[in-house]
């Protein structure tokens, strides 16, 4: 039971939240590509089994009518097995996660997922009847994923298919609220969805910016603030490319006092604001007041 204070600013009209459902464990190599070990451990030691510990993040905004949830982490649904083999601890259920806010699964109007990786999905869909069945689990919510994402997560590319979970979205479509975007495009005032690709092909990032505040959720473009520098990168993106790409455009927006960044797979959940130089930047967790 995480019992840890929710992460919180006030983003003008919107009051975002990083709700944190706990770490898990992936192999170090691959989180940080063609970076020799020597560097890497130095900013995450590894365990036994040269894994590292990430977060899993995902971004609850609340505006006056509207309650959008951005990624839904792995959920509960994954065998023990699984859950061993990346290191999750316990389960954490939505109705604990949503408790200490007041809210409730059934109050989530949108979903909103950067790419439909397993880890961004899992608690988008429980188990429901004992396990027969699953079902969404915001059953109010809109949900919306770049329409290429989804073809790509249905009928995924050689070498992919170990990153899609087919029953953390599959059910989604029979909500008949499931929007399959085709591109960049605004959700709601102040928030901006953008196509970035990269980690996946139609991978989208999350922008929010209102009352002279920006709160920027990259997604796994740029999952840790490790990852911040160029050559940093993981080996699970698809175009590494596009994912520098999306790099420089963050750099280049993020150095200002009244951005803040969200890291999908921070260790450390928070709000942070770049400081240093592009070359040499520097995450700082900024304990913006409410
Ligand atoms: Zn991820």
């Amino acid at each position: 039971m995480n019992q840890a204070p929710i992460p919180h600013v006030l983003v003008g009209r919107y009051d975002v939240y990083i709700l944190a459902e706990g770490q898990f464990r992936m192999d170090g190599g691959a989180v940080f590509g063609i970076i020799p070990r020597p560097q890497w451990e130095q900013k995450m030691p590894p365990d036994a089994q040269n894994r590292v510990a990430l977060g899993l993040n995902q971004l609850l905004i609340r505006g006056p009518d509207t309650l959008v949830l951005c990624d839904t982490g792995v959920g509960t649904k994954l065998s023990p097995r699984q859950r061993e083999v990346y290191g999750l601890g316990p389960l954490s259920p939505w109705t604990d996660r949503l408790a200490p806010l007041g809210l409730a699964p059934s109050d989530i109007t949108h979903v909103v997922f950067t790419h439909l990786h397993f880890d961004h999905t899992g608690g988008a869909t429980v188990f429901a009847d004992e396990g027969r069945e699953v079902r969404p689990a915001f059953p109010q919510a809109d949900h919306y994923v770049q329409e290429g994402e989804w073809d790509d997560a249905c009928l995924p590319p050689e070498g992919e298919s170990f990153a899609y979970q087919f029953s953390h979205f599959l059910p989604l479509r029979e909500t008949g609220r499931l929007h399959r975007l085709r591109g960049s495009r605004q959700l709601l005032p102040g928030l901006q969805l953008h196509v970035t690709g990269g980690h996946t092909r139609f991978h989208q990032e999350i922008r929010v910016t209102d009352g002279g505040r920006t709160v920027l959720f990259p997604g796994d473009v740029c999952p840790t603030p490790h990852h911040l520098s160029i050559a940093w990168r993981t080996s699970y993106d698809r175009f590494p490319l596009e994912t520098i790409a999306a790099r420089r455009r963050l750099l280049a927006k993020a150095f200002q006092p009244d951005v803040l960044v969200v890291f999908s797979h921070d260790p450390q959940p928070a709000f942070r604001c770049l400081t240093g130089s592009p070359d040499q930047p520097e995450a700082v967790a900024r304990h913006a007041p409410a």
